[in-house]
């Protein structure tokens, strides 16, 4: 028997046109109880599809990321996704290996001498004292993982390979989700929500300020999900959702297909070009994820110096943070060291305040759901997301998976 919550009308409005709000829409309309002409589903984005982390973020998947609750589930998902729809050309989607390394930096600056006093404008390596001894073989460093210079690597360890570990090309996976959530009967809106309207029983509408006449509308809204990333807290004060801004960049070089978490330990004279000034002998840990098409993508360290602005358009990129990242990853690897940067970017990653997340369910509020909060996994986790967002609407409850460890009512 079809449940109730199936046969009523609905107007079903996703707040946040990020991964999460936009694979939403796309399992929405992929669910059996889904009729265009009896539901409406509406994407209400402040900025454009994709402007925040999710078209910013390295787009890892992994089966031995977390939560576990999910992980499965959404990795699983992917893979169908991209088998259905061709998401190796749509969005990139491969599988690669992984694993993590500690280096030593090594200095590609003018030979400073005396007090930061360059000499000459030749170019040279200097050699580090902990490097001079002959190059050693490193345990478990595969063969093919070829992109990281003579003695660099001091160690290494696998963390996943082709059969736990894949990628997509996060901006264009989500484009391509709201794309295909389109095609099948759901409305992209540009506005930025400024209120949940409710009545006695639950939500009864969405207003918003459209982003072209900036006039206020107010859409009917049985169903409300909210998935505006690290920007909720800012709709709906009680989602106890923190930002932090992150750098990256991309350089064009074509490496063997890996993602590499490293740490770098950063020679005392290690001086790079970017404004940040570095502690002697600082440890920094690039990631570096290497893309289909000649690209690898690497991301540093986030930082709360700047608090989340009141859109993804006004996100403050400081350059010489993306320049840190682009000497650190070059100080052990030529081909990032000469590649050309085609990109420099900031996001804010959202993140539940006390720790666990994301959280995803009902809120006690009834027709409002939560899906935000997913940290560092957000494009890993966001099919299973989506999948049972359309559960919560159309069956009343998640049926994918057990997610009761993450229901937004213990933390509201
Ligand atoms: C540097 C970095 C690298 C990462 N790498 C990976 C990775 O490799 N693998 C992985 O799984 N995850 C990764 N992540 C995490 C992932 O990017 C996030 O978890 C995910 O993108 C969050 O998606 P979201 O849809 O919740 O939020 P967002 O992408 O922030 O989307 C929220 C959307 O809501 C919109 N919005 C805000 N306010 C309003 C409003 N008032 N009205 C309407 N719309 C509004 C915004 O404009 C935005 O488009 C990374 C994150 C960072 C920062």
């Amino acid at each position: 028997m079809a449940s109730s919550a199936a046969e009523e009308k609905k107007n079903i409005v996703i707040i946040g046109g990020g991964i999460i709000g936009c694979t939403t829409a796309y399992f929405l309309t992929r669910h059996p109880a889904f009729s265009p002409t009896k539901h409406s589903i509406t994407i209400l984005e402040a900025t454009s599809i994709a402007s925040g982390a999710s078209g910013k973020a390295g787009g890892l998947l992994a089966l031995w990321a977390y939560p576990s609750c999910i992980v499965p589930l959404s990795y699983k998902l992917h893979a169908e996704l991209a088998a259905e729809h061709n998401g190796e050309k749509r969005w990139g989607y491969r599988t690669l290996h992984c694993g993590s390394l500690s280096a030593n930096g090594k200095v590609h600056t003018p030979r400073v001498v005396g007090d930061g006093d360059m000499s000459g404008n030749k170019e040279e390596w200097q050699k580090l004292p902990k490097t001079n001894a002959k190059r050693k073989p490193v345990v478990g460093l595969p063969q093919d993982l070829d992109w990281f210079d003579g003695d660099s690597v001091t160690s290494y360890s696998k963390m996943g390979d082709p059969t736990t570990t894949a990628q997509v090309h996060p901006y264009e996976f989500t484009t391509s989700m709201a794309d295909l959530a389109s095609e099948a009967g759901a409305k992209v809106i540009l506005g930025s929500v400024t209120s949940i309207d409710q009545a006695d029983s639950g939500v009864k509408s969405v207003t918003y300020t459209a982003k072209d006449t900036q006039e206020s509308h107010t859409l009917p809204a049985t169903d409300v999900i909210l998935s505006a990333g690290p920007w909720t807290s800012h709709i709906f004060p009680a989602a106890p959702i923190d930002a932090m801004r992150a750098h990256s960049v991309t350089i064009k070089a074509e490496v063997s297909p890996y993602a590499i978490f490293s740490e770098i330990d950063l020679p005392s004279n290690f001086t790079g070009s970017g404004n940040v000034k570095r502690r002697h002998g600082r440890f920094v840990s690039p990631e570096m994820y290497a893309r289909p098409h000649g690209e690898v993508y690497a991301c540093g360290e986030g930082d709360t110096l700047v608090p989340l602005p009141k859109s993804s358009d006004l996100v403050e990129c400081d350059e010489s943070r993306c320049q840190d990242i682009i000497d650190y990853v070059g100080s052990i690897s030529t081909p990032l060291r000469e590649g050309e940067v085609l990109v420099k970017q900031a996001c804010y990653l959202p993140s539940v305040s006390h720790g666990n997340g994301p959280l995803i369910g009902q809120t006690g509020i009834k027709g409002l759901l939560l899906a935000t909060g997913h940290t560092c996994w957000g494009i890993q986790n966001s099919c299973a997301t989506g999948k049972l967002m359309s559960e919560f609407v159309f069956d009343g409850k998640a049926k994918s998976a057990n997610i009761s460890s993450l229901d937004p009512r213990k933390v509201l």
